[in-house]
């Protein structure tokens, strides 16, 4: 049974069916027409639209969409008749001796992921990208014969894991996100990342942020039989990763590696971590040093991400749009040197300002609240920063940072929020942002 007719769904059916289970899928919205044709034509049964509890209750297993919460009513009838429910990743990681490399944190996964790939292919491995990224984990595993798998991996993905194994497991940070799907508990939400190590031996591997402090009380408090490989950007590791004024320092089994981060196309504090950590991973798969800084250089991150959009008027534009969290707005904060206008808001899931009180009041110029749910975000930092302007309209949010913005400053689109009060996901908002900027260089 497949709950969940997404890509990762999709991708399930297809190896259910190629390993001869007989397989079911349903789907309580309506699938896209491209997945209805494949599915078709592979004589996969399906329902789209209605969930039949007849034909879902029957099941031996389930595996089941991130995207479906454990608190809908399927899930729960499922749990009540001890029916296993599985997540995409586990039921694939049965089906394949490729090496995993497992991805996960709040923030910082497809940046790292997208370079950890770029580094193994660039270097000539046989590698494959997965998980929340691009093609289902699955149907690649259905079709594909990869020696590695990068696979950017959500809570959502390890919280219905069983014996899912990495031989290298990472984990960036963890800080307050979706906390909605876990109960309000943080604890849970950090139970369900630690899942990464769970199945993990002594021959596998554990990269982890050592600057946070959730992850290495969390790391005292368990036992993990993993080596250890800690990355950190305030203090040198005698083994694992730092950085040491702008050398990115990685120390790993016998070889030492060194680059300076300046010479990288991505900037940052953050990138400097996932950078980092790329480079580690890439160490303990075995690729040399010259194709790890080769590979450093060529390396283009996915839009939406500080993606630099134009410079006007000695104005610089940029797109953060994927910045959907206070944390990930924190390092964006923290990327410049230069006096920022700020422009944030959208569908708040409980966020806690005070991490970016004091970067805001040192570097924020002026704020641009855009959508209609400003007033947190107002009496926040109304006092905090000089000027405050409320909009409803990303033209208009552009075109008062460009009122505001003198020679030399950053208007920057990095919301700390949702993106589904005026836009479609983050995408959209990041590719509205980027033609009302563009507008703006013609006008
Ligand atoms: P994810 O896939 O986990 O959402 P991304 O690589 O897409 O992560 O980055 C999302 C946002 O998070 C970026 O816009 C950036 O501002 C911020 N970010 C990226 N890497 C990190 C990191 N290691 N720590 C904290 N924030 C980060």
């Amino acid at each position: 049974m497949v709950l969940g007719g997404g890509e990762s769904g999709l991708g399930a059916a297809i190896l259910g069916k190629a390993k001869g289970f007989d397989v079911f899928l349903s789907d309580r919205g309506k699938l896209n027409d491209h997945y209805r044709k494949e599915l078709t034509e592979r004589g996969i049964s399906f329902e789209e639209e209605m969930h039949t509890d007849a034909l879902i209750f029957v099941a031996d297993i389930v595996v089941k969409s991130p995207g479906i919460p454990d608190t809908s009513p399927i899930v729960v009838g499922l749990n009540d008749r001890r029916i296993p429910v599985i997540s995409e990743i586990e039921f694939a990681a049965r089906y394949t001796d490729a090496k995993l490399i497992g991805i996960t944190g709040s923030n910082g996964k497809t940046t790292t992921t997208l370079l950890t790939y770029h580094l193994l292919k660039n270097a000539g491995f046989n590698v494959g990208l997965a998980g929340n990224i691009g093609d289902s984990f699955a149907w690649q595993v259905a079709e594909k014969h990869y020696d590695y798998y990068v696979l950017e991996i959500s809570s959502f993905q390890l919280d219905n894991i069983i014996d899912f194994k990495p031989a290298i497991a990472v984990l960036l940070n963890i800080t307050p996100d979706h906390l909605d799907r876990y109960g309000y508990s943080f604890q849970n939400y950090v139970d369900s990342k630690f899942n990464i190590v769970r199945n993990q031996t002594a021959e596998c591997h554990f990269i982890y942020f050592d600057d946070s402090e959730v992850i290495t009380s969390e790391l005292v408090k368990r036992s993990t039989s993993s080596q250890l490989w800690p990355v950190s950007i305030s203090h040198t590791v005698e083994k694992g990763a730092y950085l040491e004024g702008n050398q990115l320092i990685s120390k790993i089994k016998d070889s030492v590696f060194s680059q300076d981060f300046e010479s990288l196309p991505i900037q940052g504090p953050h990138n400097a971590i996932n950078a980092l950590t790329a480079i580690a991973i890439a160490q303990l798969a075995g690729v040399e040093a010259d194709q790890i800084r080769e590979g450093l250089v060529t390396f283009r991150n996915a839009p939406h991400r500080l993606e630099k959009v134009a410079h006007i008027e000695g104005v610089v534009y940029v797109n953060d749009s994927k910045a959907t969290n206070v944390d990930s707005v924190f390092y964006a904060l923290g990327s410049f040197n230069e006096p920022i206008i700020l422009i944030a808001g959208g569908v708040d899931k409980g966020n806690d300002y005070s991490q970016i009180l004091d970067l805001v009041k040192e570097k924020v110029k002026g704020l641009i609240i855009l959508g209609p749910k400003y007033e947190k975000l107002k009496h926040y930092f109304e006092g905090i920063v000089p000027q405050v302007y409320i909009t409803q309209d990303i033209q208009d949010a552009v075109a008062q940072g460009k009122k505001w913005a003198v020679p030399g400053d950053v208007v920057l689109l990095s919301p700390a929020c949702a993106s589904f009060d005026l836009f479609k996901n983050y995408e959209d908002r990041g590719d509205q942002f980027k033609n009302a900027v563009e507008k703006l260089a013609n006008s």
